[in-house]
């Protein structure tokens, strides 16, 4: 099966929002390095055109109920389920992961547009609260949409890191600008088109392909609000810039993740599912593992079983799902890897299986590898590689594999084997990331949409998923009635009086519910 062709992807081409382009950019299909089609390139001056288009279309947008935006959401959920196979299609064809990778982001997309569009009418609900007095006071408070928010999406998982962000944007009200990855702009368009299929007006979703440095910056300079997925460098930058603006912002970072497995685990289970834990879309995942940390009287069993399993994966450029592990995206990520590979072993790591590209099946392909003896002084100690790349490191305790799961800068993902369920737990509260999975690697806290998902540490600030991944895009209104007396003394009562009466009014409160 091969990738669609090339009037799909100039199909997809004229839904960027960009009038009369002057540049465009060749995407390749990452398997064979042929041009799929072009894609223009955006300027600061299209980010502006977008942004104001949107902030008309978002006022209406924001005047229809949320059981309304839902209804689109959901519309769009079927047609996501309807089509998932020509989306997966233009996923693997501009990133070059395996067909079940792909599959992962269809279901993110799933999952997202349902959790929020059921959940939507009652999270965006005015609520009242105790006023400052009672009867006196009738405090409500609204959920009031961000106006135009910017998502700045990366090129690894490029369906579900730009429109799955934007759906909780969307149905929060808002209008949204979507900047994917130079590399990847084709599964937001194809994922765009779905939307406007299910009736979202076309002004409140943009997405504007182009350089981070010149369609990000814009989009920073203008939006009221940013969703940030990439590394924790860029983060910083922007997490600056949204500061000089005073402009709220979420992140989503980097992560050095990692694995611990304790004596008493099913070593069977845990080496199976350490290799869809590392090597995830060839380990270019930010919750995947890159540390495993296992008890030393189980090391070397738990070791063999997993270079044996990693062995048995399957490298492979197909459109259907005969691969386990696909490519590379590009020539900067294969550099990136060989050179942590080479830099490790030339200080002295053992590498236990894989450490070479296979251009035999692919120009970027590089198997998926596993050292040993690894040191905080080569590059992939610390850092994160983002790649098919992953250290064991014996440890004599549980604590001292908690202590050193914990020594890194990191806090995004964690994964913990141990003899028991509720040992795994216990373990797991201990680590500080965001997510932390007993007895898998990363799916289960990736699918539980209704929980937050995000980073401690350099990984992240805020979080997606979860009713906060909906609220974070809108501002909370509070809007207070004062009823019968406002706070002038009533008509023949002193001021002093009415300061006393009112001071022991303030002293009773805290006998009533909710104070
Ligand atoms: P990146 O930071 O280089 O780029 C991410 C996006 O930011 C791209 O669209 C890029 O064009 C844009 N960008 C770059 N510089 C910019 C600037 N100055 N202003 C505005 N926009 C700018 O990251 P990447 O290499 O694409 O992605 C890999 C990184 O992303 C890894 O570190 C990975 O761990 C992280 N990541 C995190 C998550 C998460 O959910 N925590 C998910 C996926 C990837």
């Amino acid at each position: 099966m091969p990738a669609p062709d090339a009037a799909v992807f100039a199909r997809l081409s004229a839904l960027a929002a960009i009038d009369n382009p002057r540049d465009t950019r060749s995407i390749t299909e990452v398997f064979t390095g042929r041009v799929l089609g072009e894609v223009p390139v955006g300027t600061a001056a299209d980010v502006a055109s977008a942004a104001e288009d949107g902030r008309g279309a978002q006022a209406h947008w924001a005047a229809r109920t949320p059981s309304e935006r839902a209804a689109v959401l959901e519309r769009f959920r079927a047609l996501v389920v309807e089509h998932r196979e020509f989306l997966m299609d233009v996923v693997q064809a501009e990133t070059g992961k395996a067909r079940w990778a792909a599959q992962e982001e269809i279901m993110g997309l799933m999952f997202a547009a349902r959790y929020f569009a059921r959940v939507a009418p009652k999270l965006l609900s005015p609520y009242q609260v105790p006023g400052a007095f009672p009867v006196l006071n009738r405090t409500t408070v609204h959920a009031k949409p961000k106006g135009v928010v910017a998502v700045i999406a990366p090129w690894n998982y490029p369906l579900v890191l730009s429109i799955g962000d934007a759906i909780p944007a969307l149905l929060a009200g808002n209008a949204v600008l979507v900047k994917p990855d130079s590399q990847t702009p084709f599964s937001s368009l194809a994922a765009a088109e779905l939307l406007y299929r299910a009736g979202l007006p076309r002004h409140l979703l943009a997405v504007v392909p182009g350089p981070g440095a010149v369609v990000g910056k814009a989009m920073v300079d203008t939006c009221d609000y940013l969703m940030f997925t990439g590394s924790s460098a860029t983060g910083r930058k922007l997490a600056q810039q949204c500061g000089e603006r005073l402009i709220g912002f979420s992140a989503e970072l980097g992560g050095k993740n990692p694995m611990i497995v304790t004596r008493g685990a099913n070593l069977d289970k845990a080496a199976k599912a350490a290799v869809r834990a590392c090597f995830s879309n060839a380990g270019q995942l930010c919750i995947s593992i890159e540390r495993i940390y296992v008890q030393r009287s189980v090391a070397d069993e738990f070791t063999d079983k997993f270079v044996a399993a990693v062995e048995a994966a399957k490298l492979g450029a197909a459109y259907d799902g005969s691969a386990d592990i696909g490519s590379l995206i590009s020539q900067d990520q294969l550099e990136t890897v060989s050179k942590h590979v080479a830099d490790a072993t030339a200080k002295g790591a053992e590498v236990l299986t894989g450490g070479n590209p296979r251009p035999d099946i692919g120009p970027l392909f590089f198997e998926p590898t596993v050292l040993a003896e690894v040191t905080d002084e080569m590059d992939c100690g610390r850092n994160e590689t983002f790649g098919p790349l992953v250290s064991i490191y014996p440890v004599d305790t549980v604590e001292e594999a908690i202590e050193r799961a914990n020594d890194t800068e990191y806090g995004l993902n964690a994964s913990v084997w141990a003899q028991s369920k509720a040992e795994g737990e216990r373990i797991g509260k201990q680590l500080r990331a965001g997510t932390v999975c007993v007895d898998e690697g990363y799916a289960p806290a990736w699918g539980s949409t209704a929980a937050p998902m995000g980073g401690m540490g350099i990984s992240g600030v805020g979080r997606r998923h979860g009713p906060d991944g909906l609220l974070k895009f809108t501002e909370p209104q509070t809007v207070v009635v004062t009823r019968f007396l406002n706070l002038d003394p009533p008509p023949l009562v002193p001021q002093e009086v009415w300061q006393r009466v009112l001071m022991t009014l303030a002293r009773g409160l805290r006998f009533l519910p909710g104070r």
